[in-house]
Formats: structure tokens, C-alpha cells, sequence
């Protein structure tokens, strides 16, 4: 028996995250925090039945990152990533 996906890939999160990064954050890579991988982070998985967006590791799952917007204002969580890197302009 397989887990029912309830979750989206990295990408759903492009429009939100244009909100905070004038680049495409999707395509840039970013390590896990807790197992090391180093994945693009279109691979995240998406959570968004949440009141934010939530991704974590496509590999063990971990939080990458948490975003809400509360009122006028946008959270954002990196903690979950050890970094994030993105291709230059
Ligand atoms: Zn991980």
C-alpha cells in the first residue's frame, strides 16, 4: 500500500516566493539541513493546506522552509536549509 501524495512539488511555491525573491527560486539548489542532499528545490514537497507553504526535503522530509503572510507582513523560515544557491544574472 502506497501513502496518498498530499503534497505539491517545489514549483507551486513560484508565485508566492516572487513575492520576497526578484529571481526564481525554484531553480536554484539548496542542502538539507538534516540529511545533507543537495536538491533543486523544484524536488521539495509542498505543502500548502497549511496557513502558509510549507517544503520539506524531497529525501527524509525535513522542513526547508516555512512561509506565511500575516497581515502586511511575509515570514520567512530558512532554517531548514544549510543554503540555498542560486545562478548568477
Ligand atoms: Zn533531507
Amino acid at each position: 500500500m502506497s501513502a496518498q501524495m498530499n503534497y505539491l512539488d517545489g514549483n507551486a511555491a513560484a508565485g508566492e516566493l516572487s513575492r520576497i525573491f526578484a529571481i526564481d527560486v525554484t531553480a536554484a539548489e539548496g542542502q538539507c539541513a538534516h540529511c545533507g542532499a543537495k536538491k533543486r528545490f523544484a524536488e521539495a514537497h509542498l505543502y500548502m493546506q497549511c496557513p502558509g507553504v510549507v517544503a520539506r526535503c524531497c529525501i527524509c522530509e525535513h522542513v526547508l522552509l516555512r512561509f506565511a503572510s500575516v497581515r502586511q507582513r511575509v515570514l520567512l523560515d530558512l532554517r531548514g536549509m544549510t543554503n540555498l544557491s542560486l545562478g548568477a544574472a
